[in-house]
Protein backbone atom coordinates (compact mmCIF):
# COMPACT_ATOMS: atom_id res chain seq x y z
CA UNK A 1 0.00 0.00 0.00
CA UNK A 2 1.73 3.50 -0.87
CA UNK A 3 1.39 6.24 1.35
CA UNK A 4 3.48 8.72 -0.56
CA UNK A 5 7.26 9.61 -0.20
CA UNK A 6 7.66 5.66 -0.99
CA UNK A 7 11.42 6.03 -1.19
CA UNK A 8 11.16 7.20 2.69
CA UNK A 9 11.81 4.01 5.22
CA UNK A 10 8.30 2.74 6.49
CA UNK A 11 7.52 2.43 9.82
CA UNK A 12 4.10 0.43 10.55
CA UNK A 13 3.05 0.71 14.56
CA UNK A 14 -0.38 -1.27 15.54
CA UNK A 15 -2.27 0.05 18.13
CA UNK A 16 -3.09 3.72 19.25
CA UNK A 17 -3.30 2.92 22.82
CA UNK A 18 -0.56 4.27 25.08
CA UNK A 19 2.07 2.68 24.48
CA UNK A 20 1.80 2.92 19.95
CA UNK A 21 0.99 7.16 20.29
CA UNK A 22 3.66 7.52 22.44
CA UNK A 23 6.19 5.81 19.70
CA UNK A 24 4.35 7.86 16.53
CA UNK A 25 4.83 11.09 18.29
CA UNK A 26 8.57 10.48 19.04
CA UNK A 27 9.29 9.59 15.54
CA UNK A 28 7.08 12.89 14.55
CA UNK A 29 10.32 14.68 13.92
CA UNK A 30 12.02 12.06 11.29
CA UNK A 31 12.01 11.29 8.00
CA UNK A 32 9.93 8.54 7.34
CA UNK A 33 6.33 7.35 6.43
CA UNK A 34 4.74 6.29 9.39
CA UNK A 35 1.33 4.11 9.65
CA UNK A 36 -0.42 3.48 12.63
CA UNK A 37 -2.96 0.79 12.30
CA UNK A 38 -6.32 0.39 15.01
CA UNK A 39 -9.14 -1.29 15.08
CA UNK A 40 -10.38 1.61 17.08
CA UNK A 41 -10.89 4.82 15.52
CA UNK A 42 -10.16 6.34 18.89
CA UNK A 43 -7.26 6.03 21.52
CA UNK A 44 -9.04 5.00 25.07
CA UNK A 45 -7.73 6.55 28.18
CA UNK A 46 -8.80 3.65 30.35
CA UNK A 47 -7.98 5.07 33.40
CA UNK A 48 -11.02 7.03 33.76
CA UNK A 49 -13.26 4.27 32.19
CA UNK A 50 -15.10 3.85 35.04
CA UNK A 51 -15.87 6.74 35.14
CA UNK A 52 -17.63 6.06 31.85
CA UNK A 53 -19.18 3.11 33.93
CA UNK A 54 -20.32 4.65 36.68
CA UNK A 55 -22.23 7.92 35.19
CA UNK A 56 -19.39 10.26 36.02
CA UNK A 57 -17.93 11.46 32.72
CA UNK A 58 -19.79 10.63 29.47
CA UNK A 59 -17.91 8.43 26.27
CA UNK A 60 -16.60 11.02 24.30
CA UNK A 61 -14.53 12.57 27.40
CA UNK A 62 -12.43 10.05 27.53
CA UNK A 63 -11.80 8.79 24.12
CA UNK A 64 -9.52 10.99 21.61
CA UNK A 65 -10.18 10.10 18.05
CA UNK A 66 -6.22 9.34 16.85
CA UNK A 67 -6.58 11.32 13.15
CA UNK A 68 -7.26 14.45 15.26
CA UNK A 69 -4.39 13.17 17.38
CA UNK A 70 -1.93 12.80 14.62
CA UNK A 71 -3.56 14.93 12.36
CA UNK A 72 -0.34 17.42 12.53
CA UNK A 73 2.42 14.44 11.96
CA UNK A 74 2.32 14.92 8.16
CA UNK A 75 4.15 11.91 7.74
CA UNK A 76 1.53 9.73 9.47
CA UNK A 77 -0.91 8.15 8.08
CA UNK A 78 -3.38 6.14 10.30
CA UNK A 79 -5.37 3.31 8.79
CA UNK A 80 -8.70 1.79 10.81
CA UNK A 81 -8.52 -2.17 10.51
CA UNK A 82 -7.59 -5.02 12.67
CA UNK A 83 -4.50 -6.96 12.14
CA UNK A 84 -4.71 -10.35 11.47
CA UNK A 85 -1.21 -11.69 11.30
CA UNK A 86 2.58 -10.99 10.60
CA UNK A 87 4.73 -12.78 8.08
CA UNK A 88 7.87 -11.74 9.38
CA UNK A 89 9.96 -13.35 6.76
CA UNK A 90 8.88 -10.85 4.43
CA UNK A 91 8.41 -8.29 6.22
CA UNK A 92 4.44 -7.25 6.47
CA UNK A 93 1.54 -7.89 8.21
CA UNK A 94 -2.21 -8.50 7.34
CA UNK A 95 -4.30 -5.67 8.23
CA UNK A 96 -8.49 -6.85 7.88
CA UNK A 97 -10.28 -3.41 6.59
CA UNK A 98 -14.08 -3.21 6.80
CA UNK A 99 -16.13 -3.92 3.94
CA UNK A 100 -12.27 -4.51 1.76
CA UNK A 101 -10.38 -6.98 1.10
CA UNK A 102 -7.24 -7.48 3.77
CA UNK A 103 -4.26 -5.53 2.97
CA UNK A 104 -1.28 -6.68 2.98
CA UNK A 105 1.61 -3.90 4.84
CA UNK A 106 5.47 -4.07 4.28
CA UNK A 107 7.23 -2.49 6.75
CA UNK A 108 10.91 -1.68 7.54
CA UNK A 109 10.11 -1.52 11.43
CA UNK A 110 7.07 -2.76 13.12
CA UNK A 111 6.13 -1.81 16.68
CA UNK A 112 3.61 -3.88 18.07
CA UNK A 113 1.41 -2.29 21.12
CA UNK A 114 -2.31 -3.83 20.85
CA UNK A 115 -2.31 -4.38 24.55
CA UNK A 116 -4.39 -6.96 26.38
CA UNK A 117 -8.40 -7.77 26.72
CA UNK A 118 -10.01 -9.33 29.66
CA UNK A 119 -9.64 -12.57 30.56
CA UNK A 120 -11.58 -15.17 32.61
CA UNK A 121 -9.09 -17.85 33.73
CA UNK A 122 -11.30 -20.58 31.69
CA UNK A 123 -14.12 -19.85 32.73
CA UNK A 124 -15.45 -17.95 30.02
CA UNK A 125 -18.80 -18.74 30.62
CA UNK A 126 -18.44 -16.11 33.07
CA UNK A 127 -18.28 -13.44 30.82
CA UNK A 128 -22.56 -13.61 29.84
CA UNK A 129 -23.09 -12.35 33.57
CA UNK A 130 -20.55 -10.38 34.28
CA UNK A 131 -19.08 -8.26 31.91
CA UNK A 132 -15.41 -6.60 31.97
CA UNK A 133 -14.10 -3.09 31.04
CA UNK A 134 -11.69 -2.97 28.68
CA UNK A 135 -13.02 -0.98 26.11
CA UNK A 136 -15.69 2.01 25.78
CA UNK A 137 -18.37 -0.19 24.67
CA UNK A 138 -17.67 -2.53 27.76
CA UNK A 139 -17.78 0.42 29.91
CA UNK A 140 -21.43 1.66 28.60
CA UNK A 141 -22.87 -1.77 29.25
CA UNK A 142 -21.59 -1.31 32.76
CA UNK A 143 -23.55 2.09 32.65
CA UNK A 144 -26.42 0.37 31.67
CA UNK A 145 -26.65 -2.53 33.87
CA UNK A 146 -25.57 -0.61 37.04
CA UNK A 147 -28.42 1.78 36.00
CA UNK A 148 -30.72 -0.26 35.08
CA UNK A 149 -30.82 -2.53 38.49
CA UNK A 150 -31.78 0.57 40.27
CA UNK A 151 -34.73 1.32 37.76
CA UNK A 152 -35.78 -1.99 38.30
CA UNK A 153 -35.84 -2.13 42.29
CA UNK A 154 -37.31 1.07 42.31
CA UNK A 155 -40.22 -1.26 41.23
CA UNK A 156 -39.62 -4.43 42.37
CA UNK A 157 -42.31 -5.57 45.51
CA UNK A 158 -40.07 -8.75 46.34
CA UNK A 159 -38.08 -7.74 49.01
CA UNK A 160 -35.38 -10.43 47.94
CA UNK A 161 -35.48 -9.49 44.39
CA UNK A 162 -34.90 -6.10 45.23
CA UNK A 163 -32.19 -6.85 47.60
CA UNK A 164 -30.10 -8.94 44.63
CA UNK A 165 -30.81 -6.02 42.75
CA UNK A 166 -29.09 -3.65 44.86
CA UNK A 167 -26.31 -6.05 45.34
CA UNK A 168 -23.41 -4.84 43.13
CA UNK A 169 -20.01 -7.53 43.08
CA UNK A 170 -16.82 -6.27 42.18
CA UNK A 171 -15.01 -9.47 40.99
CA UNK A 172 -11.03 -8.46 41.29
CA UNK A 173 -9.49 -5.89 43.98
CA UNK A 174 -6.99 -4.01 41.51
CA UNK A 175 -7.21 -0.78 40.83
CA UNK A 176 -10.00 -1.13 38.63
CA UNK A 177 -12.16 -2.94 41.17
CA UNK A 178 -11.13 -0.43 44.09
CA UNK A 179 -12.09 2.88 42.22
CA UNK A 180 -15.28 1.21 40.95
CA UNK A 181 -16.38 0.06 44.26
CA UNK A 182 -15.80 3.62 46.10
CA UNK A 183 -17.52 5.25 42.66
CA UNK A 184 -20.62 3.20 43.05
CA UNK A 185 -20.98 3.62 46.95
CA UNK A 186 -21.37 7.51 45.88
CA UNK A 187 -23.03 7.11 42.95
CA UNK A 188 -25.55 5.57 45.19
CA UNK A 189 -25.50 7.30 48.94
CA UNK A 190 -24.24 10.59 47.00
CA UNK A 191 -25.97 11.20 43.97
CA UNK A 192 -28.99 9.31 43.72
CA UNK A 193 -29.34 9.66 47.39
CA UNK A 194 -33.07 12.22 46.51
CA UNK A 195 -33.92 10.40 43.25
CA UNK A 196 -36.69 7.06 44.14
CA UNK A 197 -39.28 7.11 45.91
CA UNK A 198 -39.91 3.43 46.58
CA UNK A 199 -36.35 2.78 47.16
CA UNK A 200 -33.48 3.70 49.54
CA UNK A 201 -30.12 3.84 47.43
CA UNK A 202 -28.14 3.93 50.67
CA UNK A 203 -29.79 0.42 51.04
CA UNK A 204 -27.12 -0.81 48.41
CA UNK A 205 -24.66 -3.36 49.29
CA UNK A 206 -21.23 -3.32 47.30
CA UNK A 207 -19.13 -6.22 47.76
CA UNK A 208 -15.37 -6.37 46.61
CA UNK A 209 -14.33 -9.74 46.16
CA UNK A 210 -10.02 -10.74 45.54
CA UNK A 211 -9.02 -14.20 45.39
CA UNK A 212 -5.59 -12.90 46.95
CA UNK A 213 -4.68 -11.71 51.05
CA UNK A 214 -5.27 -8.54 50.18
CA UNK A 215 -6.61 -5.78 47.48
CA UNK A 216 -3.93 -3.40 45.41
CA UNK A 217 -1.69 -6.38 45.99
CA UNK A 218 0.68 -4.29 43.61
CA UNK A 219 1.23 -1.64 46.70
CA UNK A 220 2.69 -1.63 49.68
CA UNK A 221 0.64 -3.39 52.31
CA UNK A 222 0.19 -0.86 54.99
CA UNK A 223 -1.45 1.14 51.65
CA UNK A 224 -3.91 -1.92 51.50
CA UNK A 225 -4.72 -1.74 54.17
CA UNK A 226 -5.86 1.99 54.50
CA UNK A 227 -7.72 1.36 51.23
CA UNK A 228 -9.41 -1.14 52.81
CA UNK A 229 -10.56 1.10 55.57
CA UNK A 230 -11.67 3.57 53.84
CA UNK A 231 -13.58 1.40 51.25
CA UNK A 232 -15.40 -0.34 54.60
CA UNK A 233 -16.04 3.25 55.76
CA UNK A 234 -18.08 4.41 52.54
CA UNK A 235 -19.83 0.99 52.89
CA UNK A 236 -17.84 -1.48 50.59
CA UNK A 237 -17.78 -5.04 52.00
CA UNK A 238 -14.24 -6.31 51.34
CA UNK A 239 -14.02 -10.06 50.78
CA UNK A 240 -10.14 -11.12 50.47
CA UNK A 241 -8.52 -14.86 50.54
CA UNK A 242 -11.37 -16.10 48.47
CA UNK A 243 -11.68 -16.74 45.08
CA UNK A 244 -14.82 -16.66 43.10
CA UNK A 245 -16.23 -20.14 42.56
CA UNK A 246 -19.17 -19.71 39.88
CA UNK A 247 -21.02 -16.82 38.47
CA UNK A 248 -24.45 -17.32 37.36
CA UNK A 249 -27.61 -14.62 36.61
CA UNK A 250 -28.36 -15.32 40.29
CA UNK A 251 -25.27 -14.03 41.80
CA UNK A 252 -21.96 -15.28 42.84
CA UNK A 253 -20.73 -17.76 44.80
CA UNK A 254 -17.36 -17.05 47.14
CA UNK A 255 -16.08 -19.03 49.75
CA UNK A 256 -19.17 -21.46 49.65
CA UNK A 257 -21.38 -18.72 50.23
CA UNK A 258 -23.87 -17.47 47.59
CA UNK A 259 -24.49 -13.90 47.40
CA UNK A 260 -27.69 -13.30 45.26
CA UNK A 261 -26.85 -10.20 43.17
CA UNK A 262 -27.98 -8.87 39.38
CA UNK A 263 -24.47 -6.68 38.94
CA UNK A 264 -21.45 -8.08 39.07
CA UNK A 265 -18.41 -6.98 37.20
CA UNK A 266 -15.47 -8.31 36.23
CA UNK A 267 -12.31 -6.55 37.26
CA UNK A 268 -9.81 -9.25 37.90
CA UNK A 269 -7.58 -10.89 35.08
CA UNK A 270 -6.43 -10.06 31.55
CA UNK A 271 -4.92 -11.73 28.36
CA UNK A 272 -2.69 -10.33 25.94
CA UNK A 273 -3.21 -10.08 22.76
CA UNK A 274 -2.19 -12.77 20.04
CA UNK A 275 1.29 -11.22 18.91
CA UNK A 276 3.36 -14.07 20.11
CA UNK A 277 1.29 -16.51 17.88
CA UNK A 278 1.44 -13.93 15.46
CA UNK A 279 5.53 -14.01 15.23
CA UNK A 280 6.24 -17.48 17.08
CA UNK A 281 8.10 -15.97 19.41
CA UNK A 282 8.62 -16.79 22.95
CA UNK A 283 5.90 -15.95 25.33
CA UNK A 284 5.42 -16.20 29.07
CA UNK A 285 3.29 -18.27 30.94
CA UNK A 286 0.43 -15.30 29.97
CA UNK A 287 0.91 -15.27 26.61
CA UNK A 288 3.06 -12.20 26.72
CA UNK A 289 6.27 -11.58 24.25
CA UNK A 290 9.68 -11.78 26.28
CA UNK A 291 11.58 -9.05 24.46
CA UNK A 292 14.92 -7.88 24.72
CA UNK A 293 16.93 -5.10 25.76
CA UNK A 294 16.35 -3.18 23.59
CA UNK A 295 12.65 -3.91 23.05
CA UNK A 296 13.09 -5.96 20.02
CA UNK A 297 11.71 -9.49 19.23
CA UNK A 298 14.36 -12.45 19.49
CA UNK A 299 15.26 -12.85 15.81
CA UNK A 300 13.80 -10.33 14.36
CA UNK A 301 15.35 -7.03 15.28
CA UNK A 302 13.44 -4.64 12.98
CA UNK A 303 10.04 -6.17 14.99
CA UNK A 304 9.53 -4.14 18.94
CA UNK A 305 6.75 -5.23 21.26
CA UNK A 306 5.67 -2.86 23.90
CA UNK A 307 3.54 -2.08 26.30
CA UNK A 308 0.77 -4.69 28.13
CA UNK A 309 1.49 -7.04 25.51
CA UNK A 310 5.71 -7.33 26.01
CA UNK A 311 7.35 -8.95 28.52
CA UNK A 312 10.17 -7.02 30.44
CA UNK A 313 12.27 -8.06 33.15
CA UNK A 314 13.63 -5.29 35.51
CA UNK A 315 15.54 -6.02 38.85
CA UNK A 316 14.25 -9.80 37.89
CA UNK A 317 10.67 -9.10 37.82
CA UNK A 318 8.50 -8.61 34.85
CA UNK A 319 6.84 -5.11 34.02
CA UNK A 320 3.66 -3.81 35.08
CA UNK A 321 1.12 -3.68 32.54
CA UNK A 322 0.57 0.15 33.24
CA UNK A 323 0.09 3.20 31.09
CA UNK A 324 3.30 4.44 32.29
CA UNK A 325 5.66 1.32 30.74
CA UNK A 326 3.66 1.57 27.96
CA UNK A 327 4.71 4.61 27.27
CA UNK A 328 8.12 4.58 27.96
CA UNK A 329 8.34 1.77 25.36
CA UNK A 330 7.44 3.77 22.79
CA UNK A 331 9.24 6.50 23.01
CA UNK A 332 12.63 4.55 23.76
CA UNK A 333 11.60 2.09 20.65
CA UNK A 334 11.14 5.37 18.65
CA UNK A 335 15.31 6.07 19.94
CA UNK A 336 16.35 2.75 18.80
CA UNK A 337 14.95 3.02 15.46
CA UNK A 338 16.31 6.71 15.01
CA UNK A 339 19.94 5.51 16.00
CA UNK A 340 19.81 2.68 13.41
CA UNK A 341 18.53 5.10 10.81
CA UNK A 342 20.90 7.79 11.46
CA UNK A 343 23.80 4.83 11.53
CA UNK A 344 24.19 6.47 15.79
CA UNK A 345 25.50 4.36 18.22
CA UNK A 346 22.36 2.46 19.60
CA UNK A 347 20.82 4.04 23.20
CA UNK A 348 21.55 2.35 26.48
CA UNK A 349 19.06 -1.00 27.13
CA UNK A 350 15.53 0.35 28.28
CA UNK A 351 14.79 1.17 32.12
CA UNK A 352 11.51 1.58 33.03
CA UNK A 353 11.42 4.71 35.79
CA UNK A 354 8.35 4.53 38.28
CA UNK A 355 7.43 8.20 38.70
CA UNK A 356 4.38 6.70 40.99
CA UNK A 357 1.95 4.61 41.29
CA UNK A 358 -1.90 5.74 41.96
CA UNK A 359 -5.54 4.69 42.81
CA UNK A 360 -8.39 6.92 43.83
CA UNK A 361 -11.44 5.95 45.92
CA UNK A 362 -14.01 8.24 45.88
CA UNK A 363 -14.07 11.76 46.35
CA UNK A 364 -11.20 13.62 48.46
CA UNK A 365 -9.25 9.95 48.62
CA UNK A 366 -6.53 8.61 46.36
CA UNK A 367 -3.24 6.74 47.50
CA UNK A 368 -0.08 7.60 46.28
CA UNK A 369 3.46 5.14 46.13
CA UNK A 370 6.56 5.95 44.85
CA UNK A 371 9.65 4.84 46.12
CA UNK A 372 9.55 5.42 49.57
CA UNK A 373 7.35 8.20 49.08
CA UNK A 374 3.62 6.80 50.76
CA UNK A 375 0.61 9.68 50.62
CA UNK A 376 -3.06 9.10 51.15
CA UNK A 377 -5.89 11.66 51.07
CA UNK A 378 -6.76 14.71 49.86
CA UNK A 379 -3.63 15.63 48.63
CA UNK A 380 -3.00 12.58 46.92
CA UNK A 381 -6.88 12.94 45.24
CA UNK A 382 -5.57 16.51 44.13
CA UNK A 383 -2.42 15.03 42.78
CA UNK A 384 -4.39 12.37 40.86
CA UNK A 385 -6.94 14.48 39.78
CA UNK A 386 -4.31 16.75 37.68
CA UNK A 387 -1.94 14.25 36.65
CA UNK A 388 -5.09 12.28 34.70
CA UNK A 389 -6.71 15.43 33.13
CA UNK A 390 -3.34 16.40 32.37
CA UNK A 391 -2.79 13.33 30.36
CA UNK A 392 -6.03 13.27 28.71
CA UNK A 393 -4.55 12.79 24.57
CA UNK A 394 -6.73 16.51 23.45
CA UNK A 395 -7.08 19.75 25.14
CA UNK A 396 -10.63 19.96 24.92
CA UNK A 397 -11.06 16.61 26.67
CA UNK A 398 -8.73 17.88 29.46
CA UNK A 399 -11.37 21.53 29.74
CA UNK A 400 -14.22 19.23 29.61
CA UNK A 401 -13.11 16.74 32.55
CA UNK A 402 -11.72 19.34 34.43
CA UNK A 403 -15.37 21.38 34.47
CA UNK A 404 -17.11 18.26 35.12
CA UNK A 405 -15.28 17.18 37.89
CA UNK A 406 -15.75 20.77 39.21
CA UNK A 407 -19.30 20.55 38.87
CA UNK A 408 -19.52 17.27 39.84
CA UNK A 409 -17.42 18.42 43.71
CA UNK A 410 -20.00 21.07 44.10
CA UNK A 411 -23.51 19.58 43.10
CA UNK A 412 -22.68 15.76 44.33
CA UNK A 413 -24.12 14.72 40.60
CA UNK A 414 -22.76 13.10 37.66
CA UNK A 415 -22.43 14.17 34.17
CA UNK A 416 -23.95 10.84 31.83
CA UNK A 417 -26.48 8.85 33.87
CA UNK A 418 -27.89 7.71 31.00
CA UNK A 419 -29.18 4.21 30.01
CA UNK A 420 -28.31 4.45 25.98
CA UNK A 421 -29.74 0.71 25.60
CA UNK A 422 -32.55 0.13 27.13
CA UNK A 423 -34.02 -3.46 26.88
CA UNK A 424 -37.51 -3.27 28.95
CA UNK A 425 -38.61 -7.01 27.54
CA UNK A 426 -35.68 -8.43 29.75
CA UNK A 427 -35.32 -6.22 32.45
CA UNK A 428 -33.36 -7.15 35.55
CA UNK A 429 -36.20 -7.74 37.87
CA UNK A 430 -37.51 -10.63 34.95
CA UNK A 431 -34.17 -11.90 34.92
CA UNK A 432 -33.60 -12.45 38.75
CA UNK A 433 -37.05 -13.98 38.70
CA UNK A 434 -36.54 -16.37 36.44
CA UNK A 435 -33.84 -17.62 37.74
CA UNK A 436 -34.93 -17.70 41.35
C1 LIG B 1 -10.18 -0.28 33.33
C2 LIG B 1 -8.69 -0.02 33.30
C3 LIG B 1 -8.13 0.89 34.17
C4 LIG B 1 -6.76 1.15 34.14
N1 LIG B 1 -6.24 2.05 35.01
C5 LIG B 1 -4.93 2.37 34.93
C6 LIG B 1 -4.38 3.38 35.76
O1 LIG B 1 -5.08 3.97 36.58
N2 LIG B 1 -3.06 3.69 35.62
C7 LIG B 1 -2.27 3.04 34.71
O2 LIG B 1 -1.09 3.37 34.58
N3 LIG B 1 -2.76 2.07 33.94
C8 LIG B 1 -4.06 1.72 34.01
N4 LIG B 1 -4.57 0.75 33.21
C9 LIG B 1 -3.65 0.02 32.34
C10 LIG B 1 -3.32 0.83 31.09
O3 LIG B 1 -4.49 1.31 30.50
C11 LIG B 1 -2.53 -0.06 30.16
O4 LIG B 1 -1.36 -0.47 30.81
C12 LIG B 1 -2.19 0.67 28.87
O5 LIG B 1 -3.36 1.02 28.18
C13 LIG B 1 -1.30 -0.20 28.00
O6 LIG B 1 -1.02 0.47 26.81
P1 LIG B 1 -0.83 -0.34 25.45
O7 LIG B 1 -0.42 0.65 24.45
O8 LIG B 1 0.02 -1.54 25.70
O9 LIG B 1 -2.27 -0.93 25.12
P2 LIG B 1 -3.66 -0.17 24.95
O10 LIG B 1 -3.62 1.19 25.51
O11 LIG B 1 -4.68 -1.13 25.46
O12 LIG B 1 -3.82 -0.02 23.38
C14 LIG B 1 -3.92 -1.13 22.52
C15 LIG B 1 -4.49 -0.63 21.21
O13 LIG B 1 -4.33 -1.65 20.24
C16 LIG B 1 -5.51 -1.76 19.48
N5 LIG B 1 -5.54 -3.15 18.99
C17 LIG B 1 -5.58 -4.28 19.72
N6 LIG B 1 -5.52 -5.35 18.92
C18 LIG B 1 -5.47 -4.88 17.64
C19 LIG B 1 -5.39 -5.50 16.36
N7 LIG B 1 -5.36 -6.84 16.22
N8 LIG B 1 -5.35 -4.71 15.26
C20 LIG B 1 -5.39 -3.36 15.39
N9 LIG B 1 -5.45 -2.72 16.58
C21 LIG B 1 -5.47 -3.47 17.69
C22 LIG B 1 -6.62 -1.44 20.47
O14 LIG B 1 -7.80 -1.02 19.78
C23 LIG B 1 -5.98 -0.33 21.29
O15 LIG B 1 -6.24 0.95 20.75
C24 LIG B 1 -5.94 0.47 33.22
C25 LIG B 1 -6.50 -0.45 32.33
C26 LIG B 1 -7.87 -0.68 32.37
C27 LIG B 1 -8.49 -1.67 31.38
Amino acid sequence: MGTGDGNLPHIVIVGGGFGGLAAARSLRHLNVRITLVDRKNHHLFQPLLYQVATAMLMPGQIAAPIRQVLKNDRHTTVLLGEVSGVDAAAHTLTVETPEREPLHLHYDFLVLATGVQHSYFGHDEFEQYAPGMKTMADATKVRNKVLSAFEAAEHETDPALRSALLTFVLVGGGPTGVEMAGAIAELARMSMKSDFRRIDPQDTKILLVEASPRVLGGFDPSLSEKVTQRLTHMGVQVLTGHPVEQIDDSGVTVGGEHIASRTVIWTAGVTPSPVARWLGCPADRAGRVKVRYDLSVPGAPEIFVIGDVANYEQEGKPLPGVAQVAMQMGAHVARVMEARLMNDAPPPPFHYVNKGNMAVVGRNYAILERGNLKLTGYVAWLAWSLIHVLFLALPNLRVSVFLQWVWSYFTEQRGSRLIVEPEISSSPAETVRSAS
